[in-house]
């Protein structure tokens, strides 16, 4: 059997490879529509980017779709990610109208695409509304929400929810994620990919030539953040952390990078405060990168000594597990999917305070063993739970559940 599938065995084994051919095989032949609101930018994004290949492999015809908006619409759904993450602000009826008027027009686009479907995937709140304006589909639809929608903001989650009922089933990252629902509820964490650009092993002088071009000093221990420019992801907490570890203890570099999603209106405003955050200090390196600057991002991940996500809200953190993986121990905030990939003492520390993060950042450069060890404990966790082999099959047994409902399934 030939196919890119089989590029992953030597990493998880030949037997899970056979296992995700079994699986597939009843679903072969099946269109199978994902949409989201970006091609680039975000954690979304780049799972499409390779699931989509896999499914194909497998046999599925699986495509991806984009919706598209102007400024106001996505000043809506970021709103709506806000909200759902628990800021408490309301959501005006007119930018809710647009909304759906952009959806609409979506929908004229898609329409024959998603009609058609054996089975829709709907990612997160941007296209939520479509279903609602497909109410003639012949195929099952999932809504895919990759935040963190446990304590929602009423108002918009009461909007919201009168479409997610139209869906077949839902998925959240986390159980603690989940929101009550008549229809099945599924949990299934996201994954990322050992052998993407963003992931694959690196050549030392590659990673070595990103010294001088960013003018860090390679003798001196290193520390940094890949994140949008998000208050969530806390950037600023970020420099605070670093500038308190530092005045006590060794002369730290801080590497925050991140570059914008198309969908997210808010990145230019996070980044003047960062930069403002920054001041004139030599070594605290704010870049902003391309979208496609996965093999930068995986060699700054690399050279840092310790990775930190100080998010105050996260979905999942892909970039903790992208860190894991190069057996980076992290620093990360007490929040989402971070908590069950850090594990204090084990694969690095989860903090809920500047002064934590400074505490945990020095405490681990002084051991540099304890530092390896905790590394290497993370890339194990990461290989047994977090690979995107272990997502494709959930992701296939979630289609099969929801095409065959109860028949040949146990209930318990
Ligand atoms: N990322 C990127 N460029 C950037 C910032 C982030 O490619 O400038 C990637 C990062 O490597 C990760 C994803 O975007 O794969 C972010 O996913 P995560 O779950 O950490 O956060 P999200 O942005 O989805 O909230």
């Amino acid at each position: 059997m030939s196919g890119i599938l089989n590029e992953y065995a030597p990493i998880v084994g030949e037997e899970i490879i056979d296992q995700l051919r079994q699986l597939a095989e009843p679903l072969r032949g099946l269109k199978i529509v994902h949409v989201n609101s970006t091609r680039e930018g975000g954690g979304v994004a780049e799972i499409l980017h390779r699931l989509i290949p896999l499914k194909q492999d497998l046999g599925l015809d699986a495509e991806w779709e984009v919706v598209t908006g102007d400024a106001d619409f996505f000043l809506c759904t970021k709103k709506m990610h806000n909200t759902l993450q628990g800021n408490r602000e309301t959501i005006s009826d007119d930018l809710l109208r647009h909304y759906e008027k952009i959806n609409a027009a979506n929908f004229e686009r898609l329409e024959n695409t998603l009609t058609e479907a054996d089975i829709v995937f709907i990612h997160d709140p941007q296209p939520l509304f479509l279903a609602h304006l497909c109410p003639d589909r012949r195929g099952k639809w999932i809504w895919r929400c990759h935040i963190d929608a446990s304590h929602p903001s009423r108002q918009v989650w009461r909007y919201l929810k009168q479409f997610i009922a139209g869906y077949d089933a839902s998925v959240y990252s986390l159980p603690a994620f989940a929101q009550p629902s008549d229809h099945p509820l599924y949990v299934i964490p996201p994954s990322i990919d050992p052998l993407s650009e963003k992931n694959i092993e690196l050549k030392e002088s590659e990673i070595n030539s990103l010294y001088s071009r960013y003018e860090i000093d390679p003798g001196r221990p290193v520390i940094s953040q890949i994140s949008r420019f998000d208050r969530f992801k806390d950037p600023v907490g970020v420099i605070q952390a670093y500038q308190m570890a530092r005045s006590f203890g060794p002369p730290l570099q801080l590497i925050l990078a991140g570059g914008s999603a198309s969908d997210d209106p808010e990145g230019a405003e996070v980044l003047e405060e960062v930069q403002a955050a920054a001041a004139d200090d030599p070594d605290i390196h704010v870049l902003l990168l391309p979208p496609d600057a996965h093999r930068i991002i995986n060699g700054i991940q690399r050279l840092s000594d310790i990775v930190l996500q100080k998010s105050l809200k996260e979905g999942f953190g892909l970039t903790v597990t992208e860190a894991m993986w190069k057996e980076k121990p992290i620093i990360g905030g007490d929040v989402g999917g971070i908590c069950i990939q850090v594990v204090n003492h084990l694969t690095g520390f989860r903090v809920n305070t500047p002064e934590g993060a400074a505490l945990r950042i020095r405490y681990l450069l002084k051991d540099r063993e304890l530092l390896a060890q905790y590394g290497k404990t993370a890339r194990l966790l990461v290989l047994e739970n977090y690979l995107l082999t272990r997502h494709l099959r959930e992701y296939l047994t979630l289609m099969l559940a929801v095409l065959r409902g109860s028949e040949n399934r146990i209930e318990f």
